[in-house]
C-alpha cells in the first residue's frame, strides 16, 4: 500500500473551518465531509482524521496521526514533546485573566490566595509561578465563566478573542497572560522516509500559501522621475518590473508588497505620483 501522510483536524469547532481551507488552497482535494470521521484526499496522498481537538496532540505522539493543527494553548497545556512544524496564524486568541466587576484587581498578586477557576492549569501554573504567585486552581473543562456567580472561583483565567462573552456574565479582563494561534504539530521524526518526502511536498504548499496571503500583488503608473524613490519603498521580491508607457515619461510598475505594511506604502506612492493602481490578492508564491 503507497504510504499517506495522516493528519488530525478538529472534527467541529472554531479550528475545523480554517484548518480545511488551508489544506484546500494548497491544491489538495476532499470531501470535507463532517459527517465522516477519516478520509482522504483524491489528488496527494493525505489522510484527514476529524476528531475532538483535545485528543490531536496525543494522537500524534502515538502515530494515530503523523501530523495535526491543534491550538498553541492545547499543545502547551498537554505539554506533549513534539514538534512545532509551522504557526499558521489563524484562530488568534488570548489567556487571560478576569474578575467579576467588583473585584479589585491591581496585578497578578491580587490573585494570591484566590481561586482561579480555568481548564489551562498548566500554563496558568506556570506563569503565576513565574511571578511568585500562590493560588488554588479550580479546574473545569468548559463554561468557565459562570463559575464566580456560583460561588466556586474568585477570578477565573479563560481564552478570550472578543470579550463579549465575559461581559455578559459580569466579569471583566484584566490582564492577558498568553496569546495563541493554530499551529501544525508533528513528531520530530516521521515514521518512515517516505512520509517525510509527502509531509516535505506538503510543507512546500504551504509556505507557498501562507506566504501568498500575506503578500498583494499591486501595479500602477508613474512618472518616471520617481521610479527610484518608489523602488526604494516597495522593493519587491527582486526589484520591481517596470515597463515604459506609450506616453512619454511614464512606465508601469509590477511589484509585491507585504500586507502589514500595504497602507503606508500605497499612501507613499500616492504623494510620488503614482496613478491608477491597482492591487490583487496572490493565490500562491515560492521565492
Ligand atoms: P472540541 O469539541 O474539539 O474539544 P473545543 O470546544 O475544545 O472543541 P473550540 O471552542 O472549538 O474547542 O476551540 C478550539 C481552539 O480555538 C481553542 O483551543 C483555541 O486555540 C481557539 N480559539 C480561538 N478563539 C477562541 C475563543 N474565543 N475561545 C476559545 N477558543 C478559541
Ligand atoms: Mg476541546
Amino acid at each position: 500500500m503507497a504510504e499517506v501522510v495522516r493528519i488530525a483536524i478538529q472534527k467541529s469547532g472554531r479550528l475545523s473551518e480554517k484548518s480545511l481551507q488551508i489544506i484546500k488552497n494548497c491544491g489538495i482535494k476532499f470531501g470535507s465531509d463532517a459527517r465522516v470521521l477519516k478520509e482522504e484526499a483524491s489528488n496527494f496522498p493525505l489522510e484527514f482524521l476529524y476528531v475532538r481537538d483535545d485528543d490531536i496532540p496525543s494522537y500524534v505522539r502515538d502515530g494515530i496521526a503523523d501530523v495535526g493543527i491543534v491550538g498553541r494553548n492545547e499543545y502547551d497545556e498537554q505539554a506533549i514533546d513534539l514538534e512545532v512544524l509551522r504557526d499558521l496564524g489563524f484562530a488568534k486568541c488570548r489567556l487571560s485573566i478576569a474578575v467579576p466587576n467588583d473585584f479589585v484587581y491591581q496585578g497578578l498578586s491580587s490573585l494570591e490566595g484566590k481561586r482561579i477557576a480555568t481548564s489551562y492549569p498548566n500554563i496558568l501554573g506556570g506563569i503565576l509561578k513565574a511571578r511568585g504567585v500562590s493560588a488554588s486552581f479550580v479546574q473545569v473543562s468548559g463554561s468557565v465563566e459562570i463559575t464566580p456567580a456560583v460561588g466556586i472561583a474568585d477570578a477565573i483565567c479563560d481564552l478570550v478573542s472578543t470579550g463579549a462573552t465575559l461581559a455578559m456574565n459580569g466579569l471583566r479582563e484584566v490582564e492577558s497572560l498568553y496569546t495563541s494561534t493554530a499551529v501544525m504539530i508533528g513528531r520530530k521524526q516521521m515514521a518512515s522516509v517516505a512520509k517525510q518526502r509527502i509531509l516535505d511536498r506538503l510543507m512546500l504548499r504551504l509556505d507557498a500559501v501562507m506566504k501568498a496571503s500575506s503578500y498583494k500583488y499591486i501595479m500602477f503608473n508613474l512618472p518616471q522621475e520617481h521610479l527610484e524613490q518608489v523602488a526604494h519603498i516597495i522593493g519587491g521580491m527582486k526589484s520591481p518590473t517596470v515597463t515604459p508607457l506609450m506616453e512619454k515619461g511614464w512606465v508601469s510598475v509590477q511589484t509585491v508588497v507585504a500586507e502589514d505594511t500595504f497602507w503606508e506604502d500605497f499612501e507613499q506612492l500616492k504623494a510620488l505620483g503614482a496613478q491608477g493602481i491597482l492591487v490583487t490578492p496572490i493565490e500562491k508564491m515560492t521565492e
